[in-house]
């Protein structure tokens, strides 16, 4: 079983071979600052109890308040979380924002609950947690299958419980409570903002053949983008499995697919595949947008892409980084390539603060001068270091945090 944290380290450990620093600083960042169990007693539809097992994991705060989502997935646990967290603490960092690195989560397959259920289990988690977040100290938000309606419950039971008016706990609210315009899409559009000012750079085709996994919040926010900015998806997968249609699937077409029958697989024109399959489908650009630990040691050597851009967190595992880059194959890391969502996340709270409300369009242009200059910065950095740009991120990161926790 592949362990996140651990594979956290390892990358820890790879970068600063590159470019060292003080061993102090070194063993402020093997562990979290705080890390916080809660069990959450729920009375369930049927009247019976049931307790579920929860977290937050407060990595770093030298930058600013914890930040970061709060996961509801069955293979949820202490271990992911923390990787979870200190990702966070990284990408805050690359992104430049005024934010710590946390994370939370709840062992569950929310599938399997009512959404009655799923507030209950939303507003016990903040009923438990109350006194460890807040504005200044942690900033919860969404991730995988967490939504802004969970946000807004979990909002407003802080407020009840606290009294805090500033609607500035959580973020990725909806925007009739407090959310910002732009955070839905933000991930993907950071993503591509990213993509597209270094795809010169690597030499990569006006129009590219992409392979996303996942249909989500991200991938599908990216499939979106990437189609309406006139590249070909050629293959998607959720959860059920994969498809691949060579010739570009139609994502207008595919979207309104899915609303009517709940799926993806089996769209018309399209091939069911594998997982795995799609991994390793010869394509421009693959983008994992799903859970870690998708791209190792075991199918590294075969992966087809000629870029891979991870909008998922963690999906490569150190192993792989060192098979990709012995074969040339760059990746775009999770902590640039989907820092967009955090990022619009802290405009949401910095309007929150101010009592604020920013049209989209000043969302957009300030979140794509983030992505493009920080990009840029990694990708020159790792080319002057002869690394990749994983590497670089995490040097350019750690410095920033370095710098932060001396003053
Ligand atoms: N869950 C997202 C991530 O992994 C966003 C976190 C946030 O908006 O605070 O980056």
């Amino acid at each position: 079983m592949n362990n996140p944290f651990q594979n956290a380290m390892h990358q820890l450990e790879r970068a600063t071979k590159v470019q060292k620093f003080s061993s102090e600083f070194m063993s402020r960042l093997a562990q979290p600052e705080r890390e916080i169990r809660i069990a959450i007693p729920i009375v369930m539809d049927d009247g019976l109890l049931k307790v579920f097992e929860g977290y937050r994991v407060q990595y770093n705060s030298a930058r600013g308040p914890y930040k970061g989502g709060i996961r509801y997935h069955q293979d949820t646990e202490i271990n992911e979380v923390k990787a979870l967290a200190f990702w966070m603490a990284l990408k805050c960092a690359v992104a430049n924002i005024p934010m710590g690195g946390g994370k939370g989560g709840v062992t569950v397959d929310p599938r399997e609950l009512s959404k009655n259920e799923i507030e209950k289990l939303s507003r016990g988690w903040v009923r438990l947690m109350a006194q460890n977040i807040g504005p200044k100290v942690d900033v919860p938000a969404p991730d995988m299958n967490t939504t802004p309606e969970i946000m807004s419950w979990m909002s407003d039971e802080y407020s009840k419980i606290t009294g805090d008016k500033t609607n500035a706990t959580f973020t990725g609210k909806p925007i009739e409570n407090g959310g910002s315009e732009g955070r839905g899409p933000a991930t993907g559009l950071g993503g591509f903002y990213v993509f597209d000012i270094l795809r010169q750079k690597m030499n990569l085709p006006e129009s590219c053949n992409i392979v996303i996994q996942g249909f989500g919040n991200v991938g599908g926010n990216a499939a979106n983008i990437f189609y309406k900015n006139g590249h070909k998806i050629i293959a998607l997968s959720d959860v059920e499995g994969g498809i691949l249609k060579e010739d570009g699937i139609d994502i207008t077409a595919l979207n309104e697919y899915r609303k009517v029958n709940g799926k993806i697989i089996d769209f018309p024109g399209s091939r069911k595949i594998s997982n795995d399959e799609l991994l390793t489908l010869e394509c421009d650009v693959l983008i994992p947008a799903a859970l870690e630990s998708q791209i190792t040691e075991k199918n590294a050597k075969d992966i087809k892409a000629k870029l891979v851009m991870e909008l998922a967190n963690g999906p490569t595992t150190p192993e792989a980084d060192d098979i990709l880059f012995g074969r040339n194959i760059p990746v775009i890391p999770d902590i640039l390539a989907n820092a967009g969502g955090v990022t619009v996340s802290t405009f949401e709270w910095e309007q929150n603060l101010k009592g604020e409300h920013w049209g989209e369009d000043e969302v957009f242009s300030k979140l794509k001068v983030i992505m493009e200059t920080e990009a840029l910065g990694i990708y020159e950095k790792a080319k002057i270091l002869n690394t990749d740009m994983r590497r670089s991120a995490f040097i350019i990161a750690l410095e920033r945090i370095e710098k932060a926790t001396k003053i």
